[in-house]
């Protein structure tokens, strides 16, 4: 006997009345996508709950790939039974035996989704149960903590049979809350804002500015390599590569000191937009995290957000660094930031970057400068890598999240 289905819970989509088509839709796809290279399998998506139909396939590598899809909340590996109580009570005998090694005690748990089923819950666990006692040897039912608890799911299509119930990653279906722009630095905090905007269902694109000849290309495939982790939720990526060099420079000739940085994150900021705008995404994420370092307070992002009325999505505001470096560690990246090469604005980095920057103040030193004809043509020049992920990252641990 072999598990012929998947069970696919949805989570937080179930709640979400008119989209729901369109999250089982977005949700479907990922999943189809995923699993594309198990030829045998197919997916059947209903208004409550979507089946992998194994079709042969071996259950548990599926899992593994389901386990990194968001707007997944639970999975279960199911055997589907003819909505016969004599073969539900076959079935269950024959899962208790030769699926469920090394069980003393079981419990049968009846959910009677179809209430026009002919007999109600409390006669299922008790035919299933009794029937399972008849036919071993030793095996006791504890309704507290049973070694397995035997779940009957009655649907007004079949009876699907299962053990156990594995959490999903959770969030919301990959891109199905829109498209933004992920500003993604070499460091620990970008890649971990990316994965929670993913999470949180976001299609992303990223964006990298760097400065050649200060930052080396090794700094640059770094970031392809944060990217490539990054794919590992999605499938695929785009990484938009920035050339900055004139910009940076330009800024350190003629920006006091004590504002470069916050005129260099002014430009950054400007440019990203005009890379949405062309991409059409409807926000930007950053890995900012409040009071961090002199560019994250309050006075900081309030200066440096003057330059657009985009929407600026911060996922890690909040969070403490430990928080991070936590995350980082479980989704991968960590030791990617960890290297030690620099990023442009390392190089660039004043000493004493003002961390109470005046609105006012970088208004007026940059009045004396055009940019205009240097952002057009950063963004002109910019270079845009497609990274495509192969399905071999399944180390990660989701339970360990959040
Ligand atoms: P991170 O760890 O993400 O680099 P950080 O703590 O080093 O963040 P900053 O250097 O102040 O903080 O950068 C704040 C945010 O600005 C970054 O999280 C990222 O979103 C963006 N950013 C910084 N440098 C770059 C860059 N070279 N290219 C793209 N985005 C950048
Ligand atoms: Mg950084």
């Amino acid at each position: 006997m072999k598990y012929d289905h998947i069970i696919i819970r949805y989570g937080e989509m179930s709640t979400k009345g008119r989209n729901r088509k369109l999250f089982i839709d977005r949700l479907k796809k990922s999943i189809k996508k995923s699993l594309a290279d198990f030829k045998a399998v197919s997916i059947d998506s209903k208004r409550d709950r979507m089946y992998v139909l194994l079709n042969g396939e071996d259950h548990e590598p599926i899992i593994d790939r389901l386990k990194r899809i968001f707007g997944i909340q639970s999975l279960s590996p199911a055997i589907k039974v003819e909505r016969d109580i004599e073969e539900i009570k076959h079935a269950s005998l024959h899962y208790v035996k030769h699926l469920s090694k090394n069980i003393q005690t079981f419990k049968v748990d009846t959910n009677r989704a179809d209430k026009s089923f002919p007999m109600k819950t409390d006669e299922i666990n008790h035919s299933i149960g009794g029937h399972i006692l008849k036919n071993t040897d030793g095996l006791k039912v504890d309704v507290r903590n049973p070694d397995l608890k035997l779940i009957v799911d009655v649907r007004k299509d079949a009876v699907y049979l299962t053990g156990e119930i594995i959490p999903g990653a959770g969030g919301l279906p990959y891109g199905s809350s829109g498209k933004a722009m992920l500003m993604l630095s070499g460091g620990i905090d970008s890649p971990v804002a990316g994965y929670l905007s993913l999470k949180r269902g976001l299609e992303i694109e990223c964006i990298h500015f760097y400065s050649p000849p200060f930052t080396s290309e090794r700094s640059k495939q770094k970031v392809l390599d944060l990217a490539n982790v990054l794919a590992g939720f999605t499938g695929k990526m785009t990484v938009h590569i920035v050339p900055f060099t004139e910009i940076q420079k330009l800024i350190h000739k003629q920006i006091p000191e004590s504002y470069t940085m916050t005129s260099t994150r002014r430009l950054m900021l400007q440019i990203a937009d005009r890379l949405r705008e062309k991409n059409e995404g409807l926000a930007i994420v950053t890995g900012e995290s409040l009071g961090q370092v002199a560019s994250q307070t309050l006075n900081s992002m309030y200066t440096i957000n003057e330059v657009t009325n985009t929407p600026v999505l911060r996922p890690l505001i909040t969070m403490d660094k430990t928080e991070i470096i936590e995350m980082a560690r479980t989704i991968g990246t960590l030791d990617i930031s960890n290297r030690p090469y620099e990023d442009c604005c390392t190089v660039f980095t004043p000493a004493n970057p003002k961390t109470k920057p005046k609105l006012e103040k970088v208004q007026y030193y940059e009045s004396f400068i055009d940019f205009s004809e240097l952002i057009k043509e950063a963004v002109e020049n910019t270079e845009t890598i497609h990274i495509s992920s192969k399905n071999d990252n399944h180390s990660l641990s989701f339970f360990d999240l959040l």
